[in-house]
């Protein structure tokens, strides 16, 4: 693994800078986590950068679900959204003066030139690649051609290598041999991609750039410009991708899902960080950690070189463990809009807080939780079928005379539990001859967390009328 220079506190910048394209999913999203936990970790500046030159492509709504996924998921930014767009003159700026400055040149090779000379080096087995004809020096002979609008290319050096410590990579090493010189503005005059990329993180003073390695084969040239402006590199950290089950690149065609998705399915926050967060990094073994513990614990030093697989059932069980580590009251602040969503009223019930208490252990998510809970909202209605199995001859009297015993029972869970039992005794019946029929006309099924607390919760009246409605028997 590569070690750094140690960074000194309260310098650190580091950013996320997506393209509004198309929907972020999970894997998208995790290329901020890193930068984010980083920034916080070193009390330094996470910005996020909205990287929208490509107009055919950048939607609003893309931009609305990057923020929408960043806020949802608390990773909170320090500087911007800046948005591409709206630099596009400091980036003509930018490139004037690297023209001015002999960085870059005028460029008027036409695209079927272009085509020409990539297949006669392809011919001849080489890589195709520009061959420098319009790079300005004393062998630069041609005058430039009328009504011709040239692009702009940069300066490549022609020896030498490129390298840099790669924080998840290690030492990457490239012959500029292999570069040929990149266009930095088309013929329209717009910047291209990689200019843009290197202007922002010189201009938002980026020190550490955490990012997918898809773009690994894009620092050299990057490099190769920050340097020509006089300036010094950032520390790179590439990230592997995140796959399928199957191995294959995550994405929407390979079944990804919406960021915001995992939020309407019941998912903590919390959890997918901390889910996303040991898909690329580790920390010893730990599984289960809050986001303070993944800030304070997050170095470069832990990030994997080996691509993660995401695992859905894994992010299930993260999720689970949120749910049950969760204070009471904040989980049934978490619950109630997903009991309202399903068209509960929470006025009409037990507060959310008591109800999550019970069904915390029981569920992956909040809108199992939702589902669950239901009958302390409405009342179930039991079907035929479940109701004929377990209220049977021999029961019935058991729950007629518990129905009249609740009238005046003290309404505590130790108290409904202990009636429960000495009426089973008393009508020579086990526990469960009774518990599982007072479970189905009071919650409308047969699983249910323990019948006593979910009586005690429910209250008296209403347990009594679903009783007596179910025995048909007067209230
Ligand atoms: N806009 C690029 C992307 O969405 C990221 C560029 C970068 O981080 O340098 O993949």
């Amino acid at each position: 693994m590569s070690s750094f220079p140690p960074v000194s506190p309260g310098s650190v910048r580091t950013r996320f800078a997506p393209s509004p394209t198309g929907f972020i999913h999970l894997g998208n999203i995790r290329s901020a986590l890193f930068p984010w936990a980083f920034a916080r970790g070193q009390r330094g500046i996470f910005i996020l950068r909205i990287e929208d030159t490509d107009t055919e492509r950048s939607t609003p709504e893309a931009v609305q679900a990057i923020l929408g996924a960043m806020e949802w998921l608390g990773l909170d930014y320090d500087e911007g959204p800046y948005y591409q767009m709206q630099r596009m003159e400091r980036y003509r700026a930018v490139i004037a003066q690297m023209v001015e400055r002999g960085l870059a040149y005028r460029c008027y090779t036409m695209p079927a030139e272009l085509d020409a000379m990539r297949a006669a080096q392809m011919s001849r087995g080489e890589k195709p690649r520009y061959d420098g004809r319009w790079r300005p020096g004393p062998a630069l002979a041609l005058p430039p051609p009328a009504g011709v609008a040239p692009v702009i290319r940069f300066k490549n050096p022609l020896a030498g290598t490129v390298r840099w410590d790669d924080g998840v990579k290690g030492p990457i090493a490239i012959d500029n041999a292999e570069l040929d010189d990149l266009v930095i503005a088309r013929s329209d005059g717009t910047p291209t991609y990689n200019f843009c990329v290197v202007v922002d993180d010189l201009d938002m003073q980026i020190t550490h750039v955490i990012r997918g390695d898809d773009h690994v084969n894009n620092t050299p040239r990057q490099i190769n410009i920050i340097r020509a402006l006089g300036a010094e590199p950032p520390v790179y950290a590439h990230l592997p991708t995140v796959l399928t089950p199957e191995g294959e690149k995550l994405s929407k065609r390979h079944g990804a899902r919406s960021v915001l998705q995992y939020r309407d399915d019941g998912y903590l926050p919390e959890a997918v960080v901390n889910y996303l967060a040991r898909l690329g990094w580790s920390h010893g073994d730990d599984e289960v950690f809050s986001r303070d513990e993944f800030i304070a614990w997050f170095n470069l030093a832990g990030l994997s070189s080996a691509p993660g697989r995401f695992d859905a059932d894994k992010l299930r069980w993260v999720n689970h463990e949120h749910i049950k580590r969760l204070p009471d009251d904040e989980l049934g602040r978490r619950l109630l809009p997903y009991l309202e969503r399903t068209g509960i009223d929470p006025q009409s019930g037990p507060s959310a807080g008591r109800v999550a208490v019970l069904f915390r252990d029981r569920v992956s998510t909040l809108v199992e939780m939702a589902e669950a809970a239901r009958y302390f909202y409405v009342t179930p209605h039991a079907p035929a079928d479940v109701l004929a199995t377990h209220l049977t001859d021999a029961s019935r009297p058991a729950l007629v005379a518990l129905h009249a015993q609740f009238a005046d029972l003290c309404w505590t869970r130790d108290a409904i539990g202990t009636a429960i039992k000495a009426n089973a005794a008393h009508h020579g019946l086990k526990p469960g001859q009774v518990m599982m029929p007072l479970r189905v006309l009071v919650a409308g099924s047969a699983q249910t967390p323990a019948i006593d607390a979910v009586l005690a919760l429910l209250g008296r009246v209403p347990a009594r009328e679903r009783l007596a409605a179910g025995l048909d028997i007067d209230h």
